[in-house]
């Protein structure tokens, strides 16, 4: 009999771990970290211990207490065996925090797999000095289809679109039909079409575990494209007359390469902050340029032909910088993430003293409810499960598939039951 159970991602947008149990082989989908700055016991200057730092996110909670996960010296102390059994594996769906954040910790016994490009993002952000915490996993990459059976399952890997290279969604055979997991997935990208093939891949699953991110929130609206978010920053490069501030979020690699060709077509230069521009050199994008303070004469004196990511800590830097109602800050789906974070508020206070104006041009890379239900109704499996949302609740499953609502922690669902 194969069980699924869920230990992330309940009622929350993040940290999805879903763990699927037959024969007492186990196979567990994503294994992310909390990330939310303005909640949670761990948060503003509160960290876990030194030396402890696993063990404080198990106790709070933070951390699935799951065995043969971990390494053993990570879980030491704790009535948690540690080490590999030999019958885990575990597959990461793509390369943010809150679906890789703990593979630092996961017992190198324990197979870890991900696509190709999740594979190269992790190391170039490794060898950024920007990697998990607990150590640089040992990743194995899989090609777009590529199968792997682990005991009694067969794992296939589906390239899917999200706002980050490489996002996957991955089928689990198990004695009782086919489990599908989106991971993070959205069909308003540059790559629908992937998605859409992953959803028609798996059609009649017995059971379907799909992100429900934009169900937060009381979201209604469809979502802009990344074409359209191209399109803005291209606009606002030809009617900025002064400095371009920008909050981009690195990961997202395929906007990172369409930003530079804007920029560099509008006779802009990007200045990226040095660990970022580390880590788009590691991916091999060319001619990176890094923003640090002995840039500060050439940008005061041609403020027009440059383009600063700022990050929040460096700030006061506004302070010599040539901005006010001539330049622009835009926001383009950077850190600070949004509004949950206390920074968000910081950052929107420098620029209110400093007269620059923003522009918020991003789009997510979560589907909009229509699209949600859209993947559902191609995929048309018997159970529906959504996680990864604050209101999962407002996924209305369509006629012959049943909504299980996830439950937190050890609830273990049979596949094989009604
Ligand atoms: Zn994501």
């Amino acid at each position: 009999m194969a069980e699924i159970s869920f230990w992330g991602g309940v009622g929350v947008i993040g940290s999805s771990k879903i763990l699927i149990e037959q024969d007492g082989w186990r196979i567990l989908l994503d294994c992310g970290l909390d990330f939310s700055p303005g909640a949670g016991l761990f948060r503003s200057h509160v960290a876990p211990r030194p030396g402890h730092i696993l063990q404080d996110r198990l106790r709070i909670g933070g951390a699935p207490w799951l065995p043969h996960l971990y390494r053993p010296e990570a879980v030491a102390g704790l009535d948690l065996p540690g080490g590999s059994d030999g019958q885990t594996a575990v597959f990461v769906t793509h390369a943010h925090i809150d679906h890789i954040g703990l593979t630092g910790w996961v017992d190198p016994g324990v197979p870890i797999y991900c696509s190709i490009d999740t594979k190269r993002v992790m190391e170039a952000l490794t060898a950024a000095g920007d990697g998990v915490e607990g150590g640089e996993p040992a990743l194995i990459g899989l090609a777009d289809g590529e199968s792997v059976t682990f005991g009694p399952f067969r794992v296939t890997r589906y390239p899917v679109d999200h706002d980050v290279i490489g996002a996957s969604g991955y089928a689990v055979e198990t004695q009782d039909g086919v489990v599908g997991f989106t991971g993070d997935i959205r069909l308003h990208g540059r790559h629908p079409e992937k998605s859409l093939a992953f959803a028609q891949a798996i059609h009649g699953a017995r059971a379907f575990v799909i992100e429900g991110t934009t169900l937060s929130f009381g979201f209604k609206s469809a979502q802009s494209t990344e074409v359209a978010v191209d399109e803005q920053f291209t606009r606002i490069l030809a009617t900025t007359p002064g400095l371009v501030l920008m909050s981009l979020y690195p990961r997202n690699v395929e906007r990172v390469e369409s930003f530079l060709a804007i920029a560099r077509s509008a006779g802009r230069t990007i200045l990226w902050p040095p660990k970022m521009a580390a880590f788009f050199t590691h991916l091999g994008i060319p001619d990176v340029a890094v923003w640090d303070e002995s840039r500060l004469d050439a940008v005061r004196s041609h403020p027009e032909h440059y383009v600063v990511q700022m990050a929040v800590a460096e700030i006061p830097v506004l302070l010599d910088l040539p901005v006010g109602p001539g330049a622009v800050f835009v926001h383009a789906n950077g850190e600070p993430l949004g509004v949950f974070d206390p920074d968000y508020e910081v950052l929107q206070d420098w620029l209110k003293f400093t007269h620059t104006p923003w522009w918020g041009i991003g789009t997510s890379g979560h589907a909009s409810p229509d699209d949600l239900n859209r993947l559902v109704e191609t995929v048309a499996p018997d159970i529906l499960f959504p996680l990864h949302s604050q209101e999962p609740d407002r996924l209305i499953p369509p006629p012959g598939t049943v909504r299980w609502l996830p439950q937190r922690g050890g609830r273990r669902f049979a596949l094989s039951g009604r």
